[in-house]
């Protein structure tokens, strides 16, 4: 008797509520409809494109930039926000986050994303089973989340690496071609934004997967596989992670290296696929580097001309500028769970404290390759890997926004990196990555020039995600 009074309380609480939803939520959606309107005035516009441009104003209504003109000549708006000595730059990307990859983190990822300004993630492994239900709580109208694209689980060969059993699982075999093509349909159907390959497939497989997502429009994100180098499989894709297997290719022997490589896949006792692809790295990684050939990297890198790499630098070089060496990183810590925040307030076993003692040889080729590949014009976009090797969702970014301008990009090509790459590589630059009328509200207002300090793009006032103001 009583349960059921609660029941029926609950229901008029429910319908109550939904009326006045109904009754706040905007009338009509005419573009000079004043309810609506929201104005950011005599702001400092900042994106990629269009440089620097001061005493600007930006109307947006809903999800949608209606207008962008100089202050002097804007129309009227409902609501205004004063932006005079700040600036606006377009929604940051985080080009490489798993959401699923460790439970402590995916419920406080969304919020904390948006909190940095991070207005969209790409997340470039899980299984579906676990990516899906969290992809449709983020896309929920009014849910407090960034965009989101996924690929579903790493398409891995007939071993796999995240397998479950050392790694968490976020991988799945594809032992034969059929297996593939049969895999990349069922993405489609289940609606992945894109494909992840992984290191352990074949030749063939790799040759499959791409054709597959080619035909059904997918974008391809991949590491180069173990059988394959960065020069023969990367023009077929539209990205590559973690410079992975490209200082194999820019070795002098490198042809010997791949040899090698290959004997070592074919001579394989199935086992684990993760200790099969860390014994490659670890004895081929650093030769590799060692014996890097300045004129071979020129031909590598002349053939990934159209293939954006995410470095993810702040993993690859964490050694050299640790996160956890960070004045804010305590503060930052407390938006994660207790355990994590107990966990990440010791440096990590591997952690060498004597800089002079530090291995530090392939941290600084990665900065070195980073700068040598934009110079060569080879698109740079920005991922973080969040949350594997301690990288807090969004404040990581802003390390990694860091880590590119080290390695010779201008604050504002880091900006591209983390705005229109992401866009270009899901075939959304019409829709986002700039402020221009006509795109999406997703926006960060900030109190410091990032052009100035590219540190300044943590100086964040104000984040507006699909039209919303989250402070
Ligand atoms: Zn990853």
């Amino acid at each position: 008797m009583t349960e059921a009074l609660i029941q029926t309380g609950n229901k008029i609480f429910i319908l109550l509520l939904f009326m006045f939803l109904v009754s706040c939520s905007p009338k009509g959606s005419q573009p000079d409809d004043l309810n609506s309107t929201i104005a950011i005035e005599h702001v400092t516009i900042i994106d990629a494109k269009h440089g620097l441009q001061e005493d600007m104003t930006v109307i947006f209504e809903a999800d949608e930039i209606r207008h962008v003109s100089p202050s002097l000549s804007a129309p009227a708006a409902s609501k205004t926000i004063d932006g005079t000595g700040k600036f606006l730059i377009p929604g940051l990307w985080d080009m490489h986050v798993h959401l699923t990859y460790d439970d402590r983190f995916t419920g406080v990822m969304p919020a904390t994303f948006l909190s940095y300004g991070i207005t969209s993630v790409r997340d470039t492994g899980g299984l579906l089973s676990k990516i899906i239900p969290v992809v449709e709580e983020m896309r929920k109208p009014g849910a407090i989340a960034p965009r989101v694209y996924f690929s579903g689980p790493l398409l891995d060969g007939e071993h796999v690496v995240y397998d479950g059993n050392s790694r968490p699982e976020i991988g799945v075999r594809n032992e034969d071609v059929a297996r593939a093509r049969q895999n990349v349909k069922a993405l489609k159907a289940r609606g992945a934004d894109f494909i992840k390959i992984y290191e352990l497939v074949s030749p063939a497989v790799f040759a499959t997967l791409v054709e597959e997502a080619n035909s059904l429009n997918m974008p391809i994100a991949s590491h180069v596989p173990l059988s394959m180098t960065a020069s023969t499989a990367g023009p077929h894709v539209g990205s590559m992670e973690h410079l992975r297997n490209v200082e194999l290719d820019c070795a002098n022997n490198h042809a010997e290296l791949h040899r090698a490589r290959v004997q070592a896949l074919l001579d394989y006792v199935p086992g684990s696929g993760h200790e099969l692809r860390s014994s490659l790295h670890n004895s081929q990684r650093i030769p590799a580097v060692e014996a890097f050939n300045e004129e071979r990297c020129a031909a590598v890198l002349s053939a990934l001309k159209s293939t954006t790499q995410v470095p993810t630098l702040r993993l690859n070089a964490m050694a050299l500028i640790p996160p956890f060496e960070r004045n804010d990183w305590q503060a930052a810590l407390q938006d994660m769970v207790p355990e994590v925040q107990s966990e990440w307030l010791t440096p990590p076993s591997w952690f060498e404290p004597d800089m002079a003692k530090r291995e530090v040889r392939f941290q600084k080729y990665s900065i070195e390759m980073v700068g040598r590949m934009h110079k060569a014009g080879v698109p740079i976009g920005a991922g973080t890997d969040t949350p594997i090797g301690m990288a807090i969702p969004g404040y990581s970014l802003h390390n990694e926004l860091a880590f590119l301008v080290r390695a010779g990009l201008t604050p504002l090509e880091a900006l591209k990196s983390a705005t229109i790459r992401p866009a270009e590589f899901l075939n959304l630059e019409n829709q986002m990555g700039t402020i221009e009328v006509g795109k999406v509200a997703d926006l960060v207002l900030l109190s410091a020039n990032p052009l100035e300090d590219i540190g300044n793009t943590r100086k964040i006032e104000l984040v507006i995600s699909k039209g919303n103001l989250i402070n």
